[in-house]
């Protein structure tokens, strides 16, 4: 299949974007001090809550937030007691917002060539599947209308936000949701693009443009769960669909396309209903008061459903007997001239008839699947329909479907059952889907919010961005993958290496290295062959921190030594914590003065407000490289007569 066929998607009117969601590398949360990581180890403690929404001003419930109630969910979160603390379950204010994690926004926001804000306005987005337990998450947005390059053209990037992280769902069963709280207020940035990518395949690439700029950031987690992809699209004719983190870039052409053939098919029911003579039920328009529904639902139920458990109790259909057994009821919807569309095949392997029972599993949380059959499908005999249908007065033209489950939940169930029929009538629902395990289908997860809907919070003051504190981050920027990989080349790298060395997390090294001194080859064999191989001799390559890297090979530099002796040196560093003490000695005056002048090299290609402003830059670069062995007062003077 051709997921690049720029002739077919355009035709379809095929457009789609990305809503990426990483986490940054800091060691604190967002809006308290907890440190952040995952625990596998047991939680100390539980809380048990129940989500209510709040009428708006308008009188109307927000769609989302209604759902989240209507299934009656019992929210328990597991708690960790090194790991979180009031601020995460709303018991204290936030602290001052993280400065570590502001800064790596920033500096991401200006590799993406976005417009930063003045000040950084903390507000609240409303939250309500329970994975926030304040019933909202804050964050701000850093900048707005970037890009980035791809094809020769260019993808605008909307906006790049910084956020705290949700809690990790542990399992959803029922009426009761369980989260992990770790993960709670975890800096997470989220950038978002404008829908310019033509094709499913286009939608990949760009993800993974995306994906290689963060990790050549050098700012932020890697690892599973660190980074999920929203992917939205939309077709001529059709609301946009957000399918809901993916886990991996390569999902994305098969499952967008996939999508475009679930929204065509859509389209086609909605035309073959509407020939049909069917119109949407202007009393059940998502727009009206939620009294004002519930009032129609109950008219259509009085006339189109009923209890049919009683009917069934001879069935032989597997199925009936197992809901039966179990002490389920079965209730009967009578949709009037839905008869062949139920078995229209949607996705490879899943029927319309899937929607609806989606739609019952999550909001009804009946979730013994299967839920529900229908007159045209083929699990139950025909005999056990005939009564079926005279109790309904069913015509041949109309569909019948039957929902199993607790008596408790049946209601719920059909009135979804109601809904989406009326919605097949208007179209394509507007909905969030998630992904199925098979890498390409999707499913129901929640009807779509309204728009966003923000609060200010009044906890947090607004931050200035000042100048200074921009012009020392653009200073210090990391270079954007494609604009090293242009470098690598000039310094004759080969593409293999290159490729890796321009998302690896210690390009910085290399610069640094090059500018020292040493030959661009032996630099990047350095970092991604040779730190690699201490890895996987379980050393701890930590211990190699950038400066000791740089203070073994102007040793070796220095002393000549071959490949192998740094390979040695660099080893004995991994393996022994104790080593640097051993052999820390002072710089000699050569040294100092090679380390300056590639310091102050550096500084001729950056801007700064001032002369002073750029030796102080200087001099603390060259400390850093230095290693605390040479004196500042030293320093100083040699960048001074270099600057002069
Ligand atoms: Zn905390």
């Amino acid at each position: 299949m051709n997921y690049d066929d720029l002739d077919y998607y355009q035709n379809l009117g095929f457009k789609s974007g990305l809503e990426i969601h990483q986490q940054l590398n800091t060691q604190k949360k967002l809006f308290c001090h907890c440190p952040v990581g995952y625990q596998k180890v047991e939680p100390d403690a539980r809380i048990v809550r129940h989500m209510r929404p709040t009428l708006s001003e308008m009188g109307t419930y927000d769609g989302t937030a209604l759902m989240e109630f209507k299934t009656h969910k019992e929210v328990v979160y597991l708690l960790y007691r090194d790991y979180v603390c009031t601020y995460e379950m709303d018991d204290t204010p936030p602290f001052p917002i993280n400065q570590q994690a502001l800064d790596y926004a920033i500096e991401i926001a200006l590799m993406l060539n976005c417009q930063l804000v003045d000040e950084v306005h903390i507000t609240r987005k409303q939250y309500l599947d329970g994975s926030i337990p304040t019933g909202f998450q804050r964050t701000a947005i850093i900048g707005v209308d970037g890009w980035v390059p791809y094809k020769g053209r260019k993808i605008r990037i909307q906006q790049l936000a910084l956020e705290e992280d949700s809690c990790r769902e542990v399992s959803d069963i029922g009426h009761r949701i369980v989260f992990k709280t770790d993960r709670l207020s975890t800096p997470l940035i989220e950038i978002v693009t404008y829908p310019d990518m033509r094709t499913p395949r286009e939608c990949a690439e760009v993800d993974e443009l995306l994906g290689r700029l963060l990790r050549a950031s050098g700012l932020v987690r890697r690892g599973i769960g660190t980074v999920r992809q929203d992917v939205n699209s939309s077709i001529n004719g059709a609301p946009r669909i957000e399918i809901k983190g993916v886990p991996k870039t390569w999902y994305i052409p098969k499952m967008l396309d996939t999508e475009v053939k679930r929204q065509r098919k859509l389209l086609e029911i909605k035309e073959k209903l509407v020939s049909y003579g069917l119109v949407p039920n202007q009393k059940l328009d998502s727009s009206l008061r939620e009294q004002e529904r519930q009032v129609e639902l109950e008219k259509i139920r009085n006339s189109n459903v009923t209890d049919v458990t009683d009917m069934l109790l001879k069935s032989s259909s597997p199925q009936v007997k197992n809901a039966i057994s179990r002490g389920d009821k079965i209730w009967a919807v009578k949709l009037p001239q839905f008869h062949e569309v139920l078995s229209a095949e949607l996705q490879p392997g899943w029927q319309f008839a899937d929607e609806f029972g989606a739609r019952v599993r999550v909001i009804a949380c009946i979730d013994k699947m299967p839920n529900l059959t229908f007159r045209s499908g083929k699990l139950l005999y025909p005999g056990d329909w005939e009564p079926i249908a005279q109790k309904l007065n069913a015509y041949p033209t109309d569909e019948i479907v039957l929902v199993w489950g607790p008596e408790a939940d049946l209601k719920t169930a059909v009135n979804e059952v109601i809904l989406r029929a009326d919605e097949a009538v208007r179209g394509i629902p507007e909905e969030t889907r998630q992904h199925m395990q098979d890498g390409y289908r999707t499913d129901f997860e929640r009807v779509l919010p309204g728009p966003d809907r923000m609060y200010p919070d009044t906890d947090s003051p607004p931050v200035r961005l000042t100048r200074e504190r921009v012009d020392r981050i653009r200073a210090d920027m990391a270079q954007r993958p494609w604009e090293r990989e242009e470098k690598y080349a000039k310094l004759g790298l080969s593409k293999c290496v290159s490729d890796k060395l321009a998302t690896h997390q210690r390009a910085k090294l290399f610069d640094k290295l090059v500018d020292l001194g040493i030959l661009p080859k032996l630099a990047a064999e350095l970092i991604v062959d040779w730190l690699t191989d201490l890895k996987r001799q379980r050393l701890i390559v930590s211990r190699l921190t950038d400066d000791t890297v740089i203070k073994v090979m102007m040793e070796a530099k220095e002393k000549g030594l071959p490949k192998e002796a740094i390979k040695n040196e660099l080893k004995a560093f991994a393996s022994d914590s104790n080593y640097i003490a051993k052999t820390q000695s002072m710089a000699t005056d050569s040294v100092i003065k090679f380390i300056v002048e590639g310091v102050v090299d550096r500084s001729m290609q950056l801007k700064f407000s001032s002369k002073e402003a750029q030796t102080r830059w200087a001099k603390g670069q060259a400390m850093q490289s230095l290693y605390g062995r040479a004196h500042g007062s030293k320093v100083a003077k040699v960048i001074e007569e270099a600057l002069s």
